[in-house]
């Protein structure tokens, strides 16, 4: 389902009234409204004016939606990252990240709250603990907790939570920023490899052989790689690094020189894989870029079966 459904079904549900029902007023209020909100914004209203709070309600993972502002969930923390600091545009604090999980999926939850942050610290919360989440908001398919928010410690269990990261198949004309896909597209361009130094003790970037944490280091020596994918419905700028470089068919050695790599670059164009990943939205240019994490070959077998499993679409039928 999409966050629309999503949201249709939800709202179906709380109210007692069929899905079509919610349908076809989210319709008429689109239409009253000359179309100018999305059909989410039209059912949020649609919700409210049947007296529905759909914030105040426990939402499993899967059932939140872009734009809510006081998400509540219970879930297990799958990961806590270490808390970072940041300083940008004359502002300072810290930030710290962990995905949690339910039994419909997992989640990024980003927490900006030094209180919150204090829990992560002082391992107050940690891995494999049920938290209560509560007026969380979701942007970008991830739980944002400010100071408004509220995070503690549940006594619920959950079983069989999704720890697998979920990569949905989707076209690319479809997804969002923030969303994790699965796409098969085609290369259609291929820019020169940049390279960057990491750290060989925490992997995170080194700059002049200096890591902020272990100070001056004998960085290793990375590659990324920009391509402009293309899967028929749209194309997007995508970034590949590493070990995921050398699934497109090319050598460490033809990645780390420019020279080589530009005798291979012209096979890259027309290959056709599957790629999985995160879009993004890219600040400095405003725009949407596609993180990839793995690729895989097309597999011809499952497509098959998938193309089978749909119904035939009429202008295909013979005449
Ligand atoms: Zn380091």
């Amino acid at each position: 389902m999409d966050n629309y459904e999503k949201l249709v079904d939800r709202i179906s549900k709380s109210a007692g009234l069929d899905a079509g029902e919610i349908e076809r007023r989210v319709e008429a209020k689109k239409a009253k409204l000359s179309g100018l909100i999305s059909k989410e914004g039209a059912a949020q209203i649609v919700a409210a004016e049947l007296g529905l709070n759909l914030d105040k309600e426990r939402l499993k993972l899967s059932e939140l939606v872009q734009g809510m502002k006081r998400a509540n969930v219970v879930a297990k923390i799958i990961e806590i990252y270490p808390v970072r600091e940041y300083n940008k545009n004359g502002r300072a604090g810290k930030v710290a990240n962990m995905v949690v999980a339910d039994d419909s999926t997992n989640a990024k939850v980003v927490l900006w709250d030094t209180n919150h942050i204090a829990l992560i610290e002082q391992s107050k919360i940690k891995q494999g603990d049920v938290i209560e989440i509560s007026n969380g908001n979701v942007r970008n398919g991830e739980i944002h907790l400010s100071s408004f928010g509220d995070i503690k410690i549940s006594n619920e269990k959950i079983e069989n939570v999704v720890a697998e990261k979920v990569f949905s198949q989707k076209k690319l004309s479809d997804a969002g920023s923030g969303q994790s896909l699965k796409t098969r597209a085609v290369i259609v361009q291929a820019f020169e490899p940049r390279y960057f130094e990491v750290c060989p003790e925490c992997k995170k970037r080194a700059f002049e052989g200096e890591c902020k944490i272990h100070g001056k280091v004998q960085p290793l020596k990375r590659a990324l790689l920009n391509i402009v994918l293309d899967d028929g419905t749209s194309t997007i700028r995508s970034v590949i690094f590493g070990e995921n470089i050398n699934k497109l068919g090319l050598s460490d050695e033809e990645i780390f020189s420019l020279e080589k790599f530009a005798e291979k670059r012209v096979n890259l164009l027309g290959e056709e894989k599957m790629f999985f990943g995160n879009l993004k939205t890219n600040s400095l240019y405003n725009t949407t870029e596609f993180n990839i994490e793995g690729i895989e070959e097309v597999n011809i077998d499952v497509l098959v079966r998938e193309l089978e499993a749909k119904p035939i679409a009429p202008e295909t039928k013979a005449s």
